[in-house]
C-alpha cells in the first residue's frame, strides 16, 4: 500500500514509521515546515509522563503507560539523551491534601511504578530545596529529547524506504473511488490511505477531507521563564503542583529539562492564532474561525475568570514567580528569564468541553488525529501502534 501522512511531528513520523516497519508499506510524510517537530514537537516540557493522572481505561492512560516503555527503549537504542529524573506532585497546604490523595489513588489504578507518598520531611530528600506538606512521587517520571526522537524517526522511515517531504503545504485533498489525490507544495500525490496527525492544522485538512465534524482545534500558548545561574541547582527533576481537576493543564510546574535548562511554566492563554507564539501573532482568519466556534464561546463563557486570570498573569513575570516560590521559596525575581513557549492543540467540542482523551476519527479513507494534546510526545509510539491496529484504518 502507498500512505501518506500529513505533520512531521513525533505522532505522524511515529505513525509513518509504524505503517512502514509493521505492513511494508510506501509511506510518504508531507509537513508544511522545513524542519521536522517545528510545532508542538519542538516546543513543549520534555517531560516523559508515567500516567498518573489520566482516566483509567482511557487511552491516554493506557497509551501513556505503552508509550512511555517504548519511548525509553527507542532511546535506549538510539542514544537519545532519556533521564529519570522523577517526578514530585507537591501538596502546599493541608487543604490540598485531599487532591494528592486521589492523584496517589489514580497513579496506582493507572499502574503507575513505585508511586509512593511522601511526608514533608521525606519530599526535601527528593527536592531538598523544595517545601510543601506532603507530596506523591513518580520515580520513573523522565525528560527525553523529542526533537531528537523526531529527527530519528524520519531517518528509520528513510531507511524503509518512505520519504518525509519538507516544505509540503497540503493545501488541497480529494478522495476518489480508488485512493486520495493530494496536493502538497506544487505537486499532485495520490495515496491508498491519508494520515492527518497537523496537530494545530488538523481542522484545516479536516475541512479539505470533507470531515470538519464537531470539535475544533483551539490554540493555547503556554508561556515559560526559565531558571538563570546557579538557581538551576535548586531543582533535581520535575516539581508540580495538585492539578485542578477542572482543567487538562497541569499548572505552572518547575521542569528540568535535557539539556540542562530549568523551565518555569506553562500557563495556559488563548493564542491570537493557531501559530500565535507570542501577543503580536494575530491572525484574523483562524481567530475569525476560533471564535465563531459555538464551542469556544461556550468554553469562554464557562471559565472567562480563569482565562482573565491567565492573561493577567501572562503579562506579568510576578505570576510565575508566585507560582514557583510557593514551592521553591529561595527562587527571586532576578532567577527567572523569558524562553520561549508552545502552542497546545486542545480539541474542544460544541458544548464547550475540553476533550480529554486522544481522539482519532476515520472519514472514508482518510484517518484523522483529531486531538493528541500532552501526553501525546510521550505516547507517540503507542499512539502509532494504536493507529495501525484500528482495522478500519488500513484495510482497503
Ligand atoms: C507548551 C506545551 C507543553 C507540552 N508538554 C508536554 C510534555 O512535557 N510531555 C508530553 O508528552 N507532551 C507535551 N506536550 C504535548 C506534545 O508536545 C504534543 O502532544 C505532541 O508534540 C503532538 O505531536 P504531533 O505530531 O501531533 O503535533 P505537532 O508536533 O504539532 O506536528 C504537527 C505537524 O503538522 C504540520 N502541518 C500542519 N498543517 C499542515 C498542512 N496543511 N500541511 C502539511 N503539514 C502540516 C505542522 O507543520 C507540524 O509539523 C506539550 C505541548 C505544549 C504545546
Amino acid at each position: 500500500m502507498n500512505i501518506g501522512i500529513v505533520g512531521a511531528g513525533i505522532v505522524g513520523l511515529a505513525v509513518a514509521r509504524e505503517v512502514a516497519r509493521t505492513r511494508g508499506a510506501t509511506v510518504t510524510v508531507l509537513d508544511k515546515e522545513d524542519r521536522v517537530g517545528a510545532h508542538q514537537t519542538g516546543h513543549n516540557s520534555g517531560v516523559v509522563h508515567a500516567g498518573i493522572y489520566y482516566q483509567p481505561g482511557s487511552l491516554k492512560a493506557r497509551l501513556c503507560r505503552e508509550g512511555m516503555a517504548l519511548l525509553r527503549q527507542y532511546c535506549a537504542e538510539h542514544r537519545i539523551p532519556y533521564d529519570e529524573v522523577g517526578k514530585l506532585v507537591v501538596a502546599s497546604t493541608a487543604a490540598e491534601r485531599p487532591g494528592l490523595r486521589r492523584i496517589a489513588e489514580r497513579a496506582r489504578a493507572n499502574q503507575v511504578p513505585g508511586i509512593a507518598e511522601l511526608d514533608a520531611l521525606a519530599l526535601r530528600e527528593v527536592e531538598p530545596h523544595t517545601v510543601g506538606v506532603a507530596a506523591v512521587h513518580s520515580p520513573h517520571t523522565a525528560i527525553a529529547d523529542f526533537p531528537a526522537v523526531a529527527r530519528r524517526l524520519a531517518l528509520d522511515v528513510a531507511e524503509t524506504g518512505g520519504s518525509v517531504l519538507l516544505s509540503h503545504p497540503v493545501r488541497a485533498l480529494r478522495e476518489t473511488a480508488s485512493g486520495v489525490e493530494v496536493l502538497a507544495g506544487s505537486r499532485r500525490l495520490r495515496f491508498d490511505r491519508l494520515i492527518v496527525c497537523a496537530g494545530l492544522g488538523t481542522d484545516t485538512v479536516a475541512r479539505m477531507a470533507g470531515g470538519a465534524g464537531d470539535v475544533r482545534i483551539v490554540p493555547f500558548r503556554g508561556e515559560y521563564y526559565a531558571l538563570a545561574g546557579a538557581s538551576k541547582d535548586l531543582v533535581r527533576g520535575l516539581i508540580y503542583p495538585v492539578p485542578d481537576p477542572r482543567y487538562p493543564f497541569l499548572g505552572v510546574h518547575l521542569t528540568r529539562r535535557i539539556d540542562g535548562e530549568v523551565l518555569v511554566g506553562p500557563n495556559a492563554v488563548m493564542a491570537l492564532a493557531l501559530e500565535g507564539y507570542s501577543w503580536g501573532d494575530v491572525d484574523l482568519t483562524d481567530l475569525r474561525r476560533i471564535l465563531a466556534w459555538e464551542g469556544t464561546r461556550r468554553l469562554a463563557a464557562r471559565h472567562w475568570r480563569t482565562g482573565v486570570r491567565e492573561v493577567l498573569g501572562s503579562m506579568a513575570k510576578g505570576s510565575f514567580l508566585a507560582a514557583a516560590r510557593r514551592y521553591v521559596p529561595e527562587l527571586t525575581r532576578a532567577d527567572l528569564v523569558r524562553t520561549a513557549g508552545g502552542v497546545r492543540a486542545q480539541a474542544v467540542a460544541r458544548d464547550g468541553s475540553m476533550l480529554d482523551d486522544f481522539a482519532i476519527d476515520v472519514h472514508g479513507r482518510v484517518t484523522l488525529v483529531r486531538n493528541a494534546p500532552s501526553p501525546a510526545a510521550t505516547s507517540s509510539l503507542a499512539i502509532a501502534r494504536h493507529i495501525v491496529g484500528l482495522t478500519s484504518v488500513l484495510t482497503r
